[in-house]
């Protein structure tokens, strides 16, 4: 039934999502607002015609959450459903072989921006959904949906909302699909995502930029300070030099490491191809998957100071500033690590500098408990049209909403249908069709079977329904 409404209904799906596609909700782009309110009015109108009795339109300070809730159906379990409808900025545009918002297939590819993060996967959920619809349009479980347009930008209309209504996470399980396969014909599930701390050195020795004719050899130089500080805090190995931080790192299980010994990898490739270098770094006697996903990390962004320009100007700058960040690993605390970095810096700063560490934005990284029984009903799934369960894997990455979907207690399931090759945040990112396709009814199936064993559902009413009879 699943296999025929997709081989049915194929050429309807693909105008509705290339129409879903064409809005240009970038949200970190303030010109863009009003597209980021088409998207969720386009997903708003969708979820209308897919027979959900309660959709909503939920406004905070910046782009907004959409909510909707499918007909009440007792004694099911109830699913709630996470995505987000912006995207990133598309630039650089000439890049992209035919333009980011008029989305185009060439080779069972779908070419646009969102195509596969996440617009692309939010439309395979509501496809598989409506999949599973029965007679007026009726599905089997209970799905609340909440899709967000502030994932990219950093914004906190969600955040707000989850904070002041909890209730809303309350679910059988929460479903993030923002993910990718870990190999073509390999589906995954998600055990650990890396947090993030993010800092800006400075650094000043001198009230003013000076000659370095006439002061060279006696003034302390900013730019030069701050790049010692710097070359202090990682070492030639990849070994980072902040007191306490590999300490607090929990280390991969066995079964994990075991795992990722066996997953395909082909070491030539992902140097030439991925990472387009001649050598890898870091720590070389851990594995590459233990560096970048158990592993904290710490990278330079950016330096600015001195003169730039063109030409030459002999300058001792007074002023020079870094942007900085650590990826954090499960153990670790953004705000624990964050006073850790002021101390490392402090220690090897000298006399005669005033050095500042400003932390700008960081999260915990997140660890998922993948033993629950709904990992099994979609590892079902996944059998049933992929022949394969998914790989226990990790990310590199952060989705800093991930923990806030489990503040009731509902195990949160990360994964996707995405390949590794989509182009995320790049130019030519692509949706495969088989992949789409392939994901509704995988999905569609994990409906079905999370119906029937995902709970008992004994959390009869929906928290909108809840909402009026309090606010009453
Ligand atoms: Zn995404």
């Amino acid at each position: 039934m699943i296999d025929s409404f997709v081989e049915r209904e194929q050429s309807r799906l693909l105008t509705e999502l290339k129409e879903f596609l064409e809005i240009p909700s970038i949200s970190a782009l303030p010109a863009h607002a009003g597209d980021c309110r088409r998207a969720a009015e386009w997903l708003s109108a969708h979820l209308r015609y897919l027979g959900c009795p309660v959709v909503k339109i939920v406004e905070g300070k910046g782009h907004p959450v959409v909510w909707a809730e499918s007909p009440h159906i007792p004694g099911r379990p109830t699913l709630l459903i996470y995505g987000h409808y912006d995207v990133q900025p598309p630039d650089p545009l000439d890049e992209w072989t035919t333009p980011p918002f008029s989305p185009t297939i060439r080779n069972d590819k779908l070419y646009a921006r969102g195509a596969a993060d996440d617009k692309g996967q939010v439309f395979c959920l509501l496809k598989a959904y409506e999949a599973v619809l029965g007679p007026n349009r009726q599905p089997p479980l209970n799905v609340h949906f909440i899709f967000e347009g502030e994932e990219e930008c950093g914004g906190h209309v969600i955040f707000d909302l989850l904070h002041t209504e909890p209730e809303r996470t309350r679910a059988d399980a929460a479903l993030v699909c923002d993910m990718s396969y870990y190999a073509p014909g390999w589906p995954a599930v998600y055990t650990a995502l890396r947090g993030l701390c993010y800092a800006e050195i400075s650094v000043r020795t001198l009230q003013r930029d000076l000659h370095s004719g006439t002061y060279g050899g006696v003034a302390p130089n900013a730019l030069e300070t701050l790049v010692r500080i710097l070359s202090q805090l990682k070492a030639g190995n990849g070994e980072i030099h902040v007191p306490g931080l590999y300490e607090a790192v929990e280390p991969p299980t066995k079964l994990e490491l075991d795992t990722w010994k066996k997953l395909p990898f082909d070491s030539e490739q992902f140097l030439t191809e991925e990472v387009t270098a001649r050598e890898l770094t870091g720590l070389t006697d851990r594995t590459v998957y233990e560096r970048v996903w158990a592993l904290p990390t710490l990278e330079i962004h950016g330096i600015r100071g001195g003169f730039i320009g063109e030409g030459a100007k002999t300058v001792i700058p007074a002023q020079a500033t870094a942007k900085v960040s650590l990826r954090l690993v499960p153990g670790q605390k953004f705000a624990d690590v964050g006073r850790a970095l002021q101390l490392a810096v402090k220690n090897v700063a000298p006399e005669w500098a005033d050095v500042d560490v400003t932390l700008l934005h960081g999260g915990d990284p997140v660890q998922v408990d993948v033993n629950h029984p709904a990992f099994d009903i979609l590892n079902e799934a996944f059998e049933s049209v992929e022949g394969r369960r998914a790989v226990q894997v990790r990310a590199g990455g952060s989705i800093p909403i991930v923990p806030e979907l489990g503040l009731e207690g509902a195990p949160v399931i990360l994964t996707g249908i995405g390949l590794p090759d989509d182009g995320l945040h790049s130019p030519n990112e692509k949706l495969t069709l088989s992949q789409l396709w392939k994901g509704i009814g995988i999905f569609a199936r994990f409906f079905e079977l999370f119906a029937e064993k995902g709970g008992n559902g004994t959390d009869s009413a929906s928290p909108e329904s809840k909402r009026k009879a309090a606010a009453r």
